[in-house]
C-alpha cells in the first residue's frame, strides 16, 4: 500500500498527449505529480489528431476540456482522392480523417498543459537516465537535475520510450515496424485548399497534403512503403534524403511540396510502427499511450486511446486507494481488448497500403484507382467508429479537487 494519496508522488516522463492528461486526473484524485518532458518548451504544431464516438467525447466532457478543444479545431472538411493531373475523383468521408473533432497535435498538448500546470510540477529538458526500484519507491537519476525519490514511475513519452527502455528492456523487444514509413511537415498552402485536403496514392505510397490554421498553411503528409530504414532517428538531414529520393517524379504535386521541404519547422519522420507489449507494468512503473501500445499513425486511434488509458490508470488507482498492484492489474485488464481492436486497426490500414499477399498486391495494383469508389470507404468510417466506441468508460468515485 501506498498509503495517503497526497503524499504519493508520481513522476511521468512526457508532456505530449498522454502525460499531461494522466497528470490531470492524477491531481484530481489527489496525488503529487511531476511531468519530465525531454523537449526544451512544450512541442507545438504537428499534425491533425482527433477523437470520434461516444467514448472519446464523454471522457472530453468529464476532463472539461471539451469546449477547449472544440475553440481549437481544424475544422476539417472533406478530402479528395485526386489522379495525377489534379483531379478530383472522389470524396472521401469528412468523419473518416477528421473524426467528430479534429485538432492538431501540439494544440491539443497546450490545452492539456493548460488544464493542468498550476498544479503540476512540470520539468522542461530534461529526461529520465536511469531509476532503481526499492520496496518504498523508486530513485530517479536525471540527465540533468538531481536525482529524486518518486512511488510511482509512469512512461507516457512514446514509442521511443526512455522508460520502457529502463524498466522494461531494449525498444527491439515491443516495437513492431509494419513496413512503412510515414513523413510530414509544415508547408505554405500553394494549392489554396480550404479546410479540405487532397490525396494522391499509387501502390506502397501516399502523398496527402490538407490545410491547417484556418488555411494560412497546410501539412504535407507521406507514406510509403519500406523495410526498417538505415538512419538514426535524429539524423533529419538523412531522414529528408530518404523521404526526397523515395517521392521524388511521384507525379501530381510531390515535387514541389518536396522543394518545401527543406525549408520546413517542423519535419517529423519515423518508421510505422506498433508496441506489444505483454505487460505494461512491472513494479512501480507503468506504461502509457504510445508507450505502451501504440496502435501507429495510420489507425487513427492513438490520442483517444491515450487519453482514455490515463483516465483508466488514474481512476484505478483512486479506487485502489493507492495500491499500485491492484490498480496496475486492474489497468490492464481494463483496456486489453479495447487496446488490441484498435491495434487490429493500424494493421489493417498498413496492409491495404502493403499488402503480404502476391494476390492482393496484384488486386490491389490493378484495381488502385478504383479503390476509393468502392463502398469500402463507407465502411471503413464506420469500423474506425466502432473500433473507437468498444469500451465502456467506468464512472471511478466522483474526485474530489485538494484545497
Ligand atoms: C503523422 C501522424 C499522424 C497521426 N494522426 C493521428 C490521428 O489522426 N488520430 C489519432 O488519434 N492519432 C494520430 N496519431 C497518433 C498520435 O499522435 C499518438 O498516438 C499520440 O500523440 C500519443 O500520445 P502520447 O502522449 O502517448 O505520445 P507522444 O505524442 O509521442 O508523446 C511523447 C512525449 O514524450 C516526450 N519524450 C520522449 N522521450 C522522452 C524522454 N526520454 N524524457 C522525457 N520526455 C520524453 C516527447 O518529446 C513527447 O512530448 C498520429 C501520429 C502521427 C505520427
Amino acid at each position: 500500500m501506498l498509503g495517503d494519496m497526497t503524499q504519493t508522488k508520481i513522476l511521468i516522463s512526457g508532456a505530449s498527449v498522454a502525460g499531461p492528461a494522466l497528470a490531470y486526473w492524477l491531481h484530481r484524485y489527489g496525488y503529487r505529480v511531476t511531468v519530465v518532458e525531454k523537449a526544451p518548451d512544450l512541442r507545438g504544431g504537428g499534425y491533425a489528431v482527433d477523437f470520434r464516438g461516444d467514448v472519446h467525447m464523454t471522457m472530453l466532457r468529464r476532463m472539461g476540456v471539451l469546449a477547449d478543444i472544440e475553440r481549437l479545431r481544424t475544422r476539417m472538411g472533406a478530402t479528395w482522392y485526386v489522379n495525377s493531373a489534379g483531379k478530383r475523383l472522389v470524396k472521401m468521408p469528412d468523419d473518416l480523417f477528421a473524426g467528430d473533432v479534429e485538432i492538431l497535435r501540439g494544440d491539443l498538448a497546450q490545452v492539456l498543459y493548460q488544464a493542468t500546470r498550476d498544479d503540476t510540477e512540470y520539468i522542461f529538458g530534461d529526461s529520465i537516465s536511469s531509476a532503481e526500484e526499492d520496496a518504498d519507491g523508486v530513485t530517479v537519476h536525471f540527465e540533468r537535475g538531481d536525482p529524486r525519490r518518486f512511488d510511482l514511475v509512469i512512461g507516457a513519452d512514446g514509442v521511443h520510450s526512455k522508460v520502457r527502455s529502463v524498466a522494461f528492456g531494449p525498444e527491439d523487444r515491443y516495437v513492431k515496424h509494419l513496413g512503412l514509413h510515414c513523413a510530414i511537415f509544415t508547408a505554405p498552402n500553394h494549392l489554396g485548399l480550404s479546410y479540405s485536403g487532397l490525396a494522391y496514392s499509387t501502390p506502397g505510397k501516399v502523398v496527402s497534403v490538407y490545410s491547417a490554421r484556418d488555411n494560412t498553411e497546410t501539412k504535407a503528409l507521406f507514406y510509403f512503403a519500406s523495410p526498417a530504414a538505415d538512419y538514426h532517428r535524429h539524423d533529419v538531414a538523412r531522414q529528408k534524403k530518404i523521404l526526397a529520393e523515395t517521392f521524388r517524379g511521384n507525379g501530381w504535386e510531390t515535387d514541389p511540396l518536396l522543394v518545401t521541404m527543406w525549408d520546413s519547422p517542423d519535419f517529423y519522420f519515423d518508421s510505422v510502427s506498433q508496441v506489444h507489449m505483454d505487460t505494461w507494468t512491472r513494479g512501480r512503473f507503468a506504461l502509457l499511450g504510445d508507450a505502451a501500445w501504440c496502435p501507429s499513425s495510420l489507425s487513427g486511434m492513438g490520442t483517444g486511446l491515450a487519453m482514455v488509458g490515463a483516465y483508466v490508470l488514474a481512476g484505478e488507482l483512486a479506487t485502489a486507494e493507492g495500491d499500485h498492484r491492484t490498480a496496475f492489474a486492474a489497468y490492464e485488464r481494463e483496456l486489453r481488448a479495447y487496446v488490441r481492436g484498435c491495434q487490429k486497426q493500424g494493421e489493417g490500414v498498413s496492409r491495404l497500403m502493403v499488402p503480404e499477399s502476391p494476390v492482393l498486391a496484384w488486386f490491389l495494383r490493378l484495381n488502385f484507382k478504383l479503390i476509393p469508389y468502392l463502398p469500402w470507404k463507407g465502411l471503413m468510417a464506420k469500423s474506425v467508429r466502432k473500433t473507437a466506441s468498444a469500451y465502456t468508460l467506468k464512472p471511478y468515485t466522483t474526485p474530489t479537487r485538494r484545497p
